[in-house]
């Protein structure tokens, strides 16, 4: 390969991690194409056994000495960027502090995290949820929001892994828990049966009280427990199968349905999928938006719709954008949508006028 134009040193660091040091680059734009060649190589399909088989890898990149120059903050740096690439499915990703889970900026807002939850900067917006069958809300999807008094407004994707790796994601689930569950209160009392979805992520499930709490919000707030839904992505569940799976069952035996989410970006195995007490599942966004364009989105949505249904779970397609991509997902057999298209994330003060409005309710 042209790495050796590179006078590249190629190591393996263990298991399935490779480190290549390129020393003679003339510039950054092409550390990121070799990258890519890289790639494209490795996903070159083989025979194995008999079968053809593919793989495929995750790269990420730090440059020195614009980056860092000593070696662990190189090497640091690189397995961001890695993790980076994996989580987007983009193959190839360069460092960037946002990506960076440890720098002080980040410290400092795991910080500000707790109080936030204290000093109410934090708010749940409700996203509509529609059936395919009568085109109509039957539900909400509670996505967080937070504004913070200097840095403005933090989208979710950016605080909710900083709070995934510190103990805060606790109390900060409790509380959308409790919010969502009040919310579901308030529908009820306004002659709606709207049901809720809130998201977990994968360290609540560790959590040995999350069901008694969950079991007792519920009754504080006298909300039968089928209108309450609860998102995990697949990725979370497969971080640790068995106990998610124990989790699973004792929050399905409240009587809560559970939906897998971003399903498609998390590589299940569907022998184990098959065992958890799962209603739906979930297609990703990054599937959903491209159907009518890209044929292999189109493939891979319409078997997961199948393979959904013959496993008896329904199907819920994100990231709906466009009038012409919800008629194809009817025509595919999706059951449920959820997107821009119908609603996008709304503020409670906003939910009033699109239920007044009514596109999407009982005439
Ligand atoms: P998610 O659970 O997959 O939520 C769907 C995301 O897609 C939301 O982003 C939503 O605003 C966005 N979305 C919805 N419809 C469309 C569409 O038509 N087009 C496009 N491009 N995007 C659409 P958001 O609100 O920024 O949330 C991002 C992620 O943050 C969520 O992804 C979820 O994983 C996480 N998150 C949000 N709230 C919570 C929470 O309370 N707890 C936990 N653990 N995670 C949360
Ligand atoms: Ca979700
Ligand atoms: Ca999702």
């Amino acid at each position: 390969m042209e790495i050796a134009e590179h006078n590249a040193l190629v190591t393996r660091l263990g298991g399935d991690e490779f480190a290549i040091l390129l020393s003679n680059i003339r510039s950054n734009q092409q550390a990121v194409v070799l990258g890519y060649r890289i790639l494209d190589a490795v996903r070159e399909p083989f025979e194995l056994a008999g079968f053809n088989t593919e793989i495929s890898a995750s790269i990420g990149i730090t440059i020195s000495p614009d980056q860092a120059q000593d070696i662990s903050t190189l090497m640091r740096f690189a397995d961001v960027a890695m993790y980076h690439a994996k989580s987007e499915r983009n193959g190839v990703s360069v460092y960037r502090s946002s990506y960076d889970r440890h720098t002080p900026k980040r410290l400092a807002l795991i910080n500000d995290l707790g109080k936030a939850i204290r000093e109410n900067q934090l708010e749940l917006y409700y996203q509509p949820k529609i059936r395919l069958n009568d085109r109509q809300c039957y539900g909400f999807e509670a996505l967080i929001r937070w504004n913070h008094p200097e840095m403005g407004f933090i989208p979710p994707g950016e605080f909710i892994p900083l709070a995934e790796v510190s103990e805060v994601i606790h109390p900060l689930t409790l509380w959308v828990l409790e919010q969502s569950i009040k919310q579901a209160r308030a529908w009820l009392d306004s002659g709606y049966n709207f049901t809720v979805a809130a998201n977990l992520s994968a360290q609540n499930l560790l959590n040995d009280q999350l069901v008694d709490r969950v079991a007792a919000l519920l009754r504080r707030y006298q909300v039968p427990a089928s209108h309450l839904e609860l998102e995990i992505t697949e990725s979370a569940i497969m971080a640790d199968p068995n106990r998610a799976l124990k989790a699973l069952q004792e929050i399905n035996e409240l009587g809560i349905t559970l939906a897998i989410d971003d399903f498609g970006t998390g590589y299940s195995s569907l022998s184990y999928l098959k065992r958890l007490p799962v209603t739906s599942l979930k297609i990703d966004c990054s599937f959903v938006k491209d159907i009518l364009e890209d044929e292999q989105d189109s493939i891979i949505v319409n078997s997961t719709i199948n393979l959904a249904h013959n496993l008896g779970l329904t199907v819920v397609a994100e990231g709906v954008e466009e009038e012409e991509i919800l008629r194809h997902l009817e025509l595919m057999g999706a059951d449920k949508a959820q997107g821009y298209h119908i609603g996008k994330p709304m503020a409670v003060t906003d939910l009033d006028a699109w239920l007044a409005k009514g596109d999407w309710l009982p005439r």
